[in-house]
């Protein structure tokens, strides 16, 4: 078969490609240890595991409603409505529940992104977001942030960025793969530069949103004249432990956009898996599972700390999601770093290039204690050896 330019071009994602690879090698018995996929360990907490059998024994297993149930996207309005910093009133029909977080971001890009339209993305940034933007035939101006801005976007380097072709604004805190967490100052600088560009829209990916160590993050939707600009995207897979369930979402004030968004929808999807969506709505509802924060900000502590003593690494400690992001320049090419601690250290991380910036490694900590201590103590034996 001959495929279409488009898909014969795709990569696969490399934070699944070296999950698999991880899980081949530990099916030949090799003890790999994986610090590679970005996914929490933890069971999903019991209350929403019931409501998922409960949905199902209740015969939730007929198509539902394309945009989600209407209950989910009231408790997704109201859930954004809470969130640090929310000043935009969110309500059910400004939502849209979608097959992950992946598939919110994917949607927003297909249905706003045409061919020539630029979309600007900060670097590092998730491995999905350029891939996504070259399907749509759209243009991906990549924007190197720096380590002494703490992997942040500053608003020089956005307003260089910034063209009359700019469409779309991909932000992404709490960070994948760097932990960086902007502060509503910071937004607030960057959301001056765009009040000068009304053409441009922001997507905010706060999947992370839960996850912070310090300053809790502050959503987007904190400017009341950027109401239709905006587009929110959040999801259940990390803060509730349901990678699995497949269930994100995105909210919009823009009317046009959001049923463009749901025209798409009804002929890609029909709609998210209807127990998975009321599993989602039981995890929203009930309290916060406190415990699940607690452990990541434990491994946070932990991981920081033991990476402090590895030669060659430089971080920045990060304030949220759970990842390290350390800068390998010391040691070697980050491909090369990251084959050799697969090979030599039965460990499995990322490489920066994955994420655009070949300095770096990524090591997900969403992993226990134990194997944290025992990949670091891996890693700083090979390190060590790199260094004689
Ligand atoms: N955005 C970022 C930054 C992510 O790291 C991920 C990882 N899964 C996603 C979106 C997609 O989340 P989901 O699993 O809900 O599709
Ligand atoms: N987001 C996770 C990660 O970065 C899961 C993998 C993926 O969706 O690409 O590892």
């Amino acid at each position: 078969m001959t495929l279409s330019t488009r898909i014969a071009g795709l990569a696969e994602a490399p934070t699944l490609r070296m999950a698999a690879r991880c899980r081949e090698m530990q099916a030949q018995g090799i003890d790999v240890i994986s610090m590679a996929l970005g996914e929490p360990d933890m069971d999903t907490p019991e209350p929403i595991r019931m409501a998922a059998k409960a949905a199902i024994d209740h015969h939730l297993s007929h198509y539902g409603p394309v945009p989600g149930l209407p209950s989910l996207r009231q408790a997704i309005a109201s859930h954004q409505n809470k969130r640090e910093g929310n000043v935009i009133p969110y309500a059910a029909e400004d939502v849209i529940v979608t097959v992950g977080a992946k598939q919110a971001i994917c949607s927003a890009i297909e249905t706003l992104i045409g061919p020539g339209d630029e979309v600007i993305i900060p670097t590092p940034s998730w491995v999905s977001y350029s891939e996504m933007v070259r399907l749509a035939e759209g243009v991906v101006v990549n924007v190197p942030t720096r380590f002494e801005d703490k992997y942040c976007l500053t608003p020089g380097q956005l307003r260089d960025a910034l063209t009359p072709q700019t469409k779309l604004l991909l932000l992404c805190s709490p960070n994948n793969p760097t932990g960086s967490v902007y502060s509503k100052t910071q937004l607030d600088a960057l959301i001056a530069v765009l009040r000068e560009y009304p053409h441009v829209v922001v997507l905010a990916d706060e999947i992370y949103s839960a996850l912070t160590y310090g300053q809790p993050a502050v959503t987007l939707a904190a400017y009341p004249d950027f109401a239709d600009r905006i587009i929110i995207v959040n999801g259940v897979s990390k803060a509730y432990a349901m990678t699995g369930y497949r269930i994100g979402w995105l909210l919009a004030k823009d009317k046009t956009f959001i049923s463009a968004c749901i025209r798409l929808q009804s002929q890609q999807i029909t709609c998210a898996s209807v127990p998975a969506q009321a599993a989602a709505e039981a995890a929203l509802i009930l309290p916060v599972d406190e415990s699940i924060l607690a452990s990541f900000a434990k491994r946070r502590e932990l991981i920081t700390r033991l990476a402090k003593d590895i030669p060659g690494f430089r971080f920045t400690e990060p304030q949220g999601a759970f990842y390290l992001f350390p800068d390998v320049t010391a040691l070697g090419q980050a491909d090369v770093i990251t084959e050799y601690l697969l090979e030599q250290a039965h460990v499995a991380v990322v490489s920066g290039a994955a994420f655009g910036c070949s300095d770096c490694i990524r090591l997900s900590y969403a992993i226990s204690e134990e194997q944290i201590v025992e990949c670091l103590r891996r890693i700083n034996e090979a390190v060590e050896k790199i260094n004689c």
